[in-house]
């Protein structure tokens, strides 16, 4: 703020101390238009992902070497996973019927049946289990369905009970962006699990030592847990602050912050790119620590639960919590593009380590008013795939200077 002097002659920027902070900015009245009940448009898009879904699933079943997990094979029965298919099967096709009649917004719809009928000629919730070699890494396309339905279901459920914003809709603009998001992004780690099978432990292993990990798996359970999230949050805040304060780095980085409404899935717009980069380098603490399987299973539970809820429309209050873990009101402030909120709270799991390396911002019950980087970026997957490479893009961030001078220029 201190450059305020050297802006051209309009209204000044008032100081942090005095920060107005008040309610977001509505969708303007074509956005809530376009997602009107009667439209078509709720319909054709629950038919076109369920349809997708549904031929995706059959896919899992026909070949599962190269599509399911082998954790996630242990963790299902076959005959639950035909029970949920047959549901968004049907869903897809009476979606998709509905729609058509409707004859609005009736593309997404024919997309919905026409994979739903594709799925059906595969065999459809009968399709036959493909032959199994235990001993291959697969895509993870079963983990990424099952993801999909699992945080919509109850993410869109506590949306819905403790809304945040009220009047934000689930379909709201860009939504499907953030979704190929999360599809990209979950079939980039599938592929660096099979590239990087056998080979990361390898690399690291000089850095092993045995008596900390005696030590860890010693402790109880909960006692390994607390002991991951410490440790995984310590190098997340780290590469979280580089990320913010190395230019090129930035470029990378603000694909993440470019989505201007927070809900259950705008957490998945990530560069893919980053994605890569973070799960390598949090890999490391959790090799090294050598945690039980339980642990580690506790962990990722709890960590892909958290990232998904800190994003989420959820304003449910949180009492005393919410100086102990991240919440969404803590990560709402990082994604915010209100001046005194830039370039804070980047832990990922415990305010604790913004408070001790001086980047918390918790302002009471305040919320943020805007969301989104300064300099606005490009608006498609491939735009923004390409942004951090561009030579002549904005900082996009505190150093592109106040919010007046950053609109001006997007
Ligand atoms: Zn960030
Ligand atoms: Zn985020």
């Amino acid at each position: 703020m201190s450059e305020a002097s050297e802006l051209p002659p309009g209204p000044e920027p008032p100081p942090e101390s005095e920060y107005a902070y008040g309610e977001r900015r509505t969708p303007t009245a074509a956005q809530v238009a376009a997602f009107e009940p009667g439209r078509g448009r709720i319909s054709g898009y629950l038919s076109a992902t369920l349809g997708v879904m549904s031929l995706l699933g059959v896919l899992c079943f026909l070949y599962p070497t190269l599509f399911t997990t082998a954790e996630l094979r242990e963790a299902y029965e076959v005959g639950q996973i035909r029970f949920l298919l047959r549901i968004t099967l049907i869903g897809s096709v009476a979606f998709g019927l509905f729609n058509m009649a409707r004859l609005q917004n009736a593309r997404l719809g024919a997309v919905g049946l026409l994979c739903a009928g594709a799925a059906f000629l595969l065999g459809g919730w009968q399709a036959e289990v493909g032959t199994l070699d235990p001993t291959k890494v697969g895509l993870g396309l079963d983990w990424l369905l099952l993801d999909l339905l699992a945080s919509a279901g109850l993410f869109i459920f506590l949306e819905k009970l403790f809304p945040r914003y009220p009047d934000q809709a689930i379909l709201r603009p860009e939504l499907s962006l953030d979704v190929v998001y999360f599809g990209m992004n979950h079939l980039a780690l599938g592929f660096l699990l099979i590239a990087s099978n056998g080979f990361a432990p390898a690399a690291v292993d000089w850095a092993v030592n045995a008596e900390l990990q005696a030590f860890v798996t010693g402790l109880p359970i909960w006692g390994q847990v607390i002991l991951l999230v410490f440790a995984a949050d310590l190098v997340q805040y780290w590469i979280h602050r580089a990320y913010h304060e190395v230019p090129w780095l930035w470029g990378l980085h603000a694909v993440h912050h470019s989505t201007e409404h927070m809900d259950w899935i705008a957490g998945s717009r990530t560069h893919i790119l980053q994605t890569l980069f973070d799960r390598t380098l949090v890999f490391l603490p959790l090799y090294l620590l050598g945690p039980s399987k339980e642990a580690l299973d506790v962990y990722v539970v709890y960590a892909a639960l958290l990232a998904v809820f800190i994003h989420s429309n959820v304003g449910l209050p949180m009492g005393p919590l919410k100086w102990i873990i991240t919440t969404p009101q803590f990560h709402h402030w990082h994604h915010s593009s209100d001046q005194p909120a830039i370039d804070t709270n980047y832990a990922a799991y415990l305010p604790l380590y913004d408070w001790l390396f001086g980047t918390f911002h918790m302002p009471d019950a305040h919320w943020p008013i805007k969301y989104g980087t300064l300099t606005r970026l490009p608006r498609t997957f491939w735009g923004q795939f390409a942004y951090p490479f561009q030579r002549d893009r904005g900082r996009g961030d505190a150093d592109a200077g106040t919010p007046e001078e950053a609109s001006a220029g997007s």
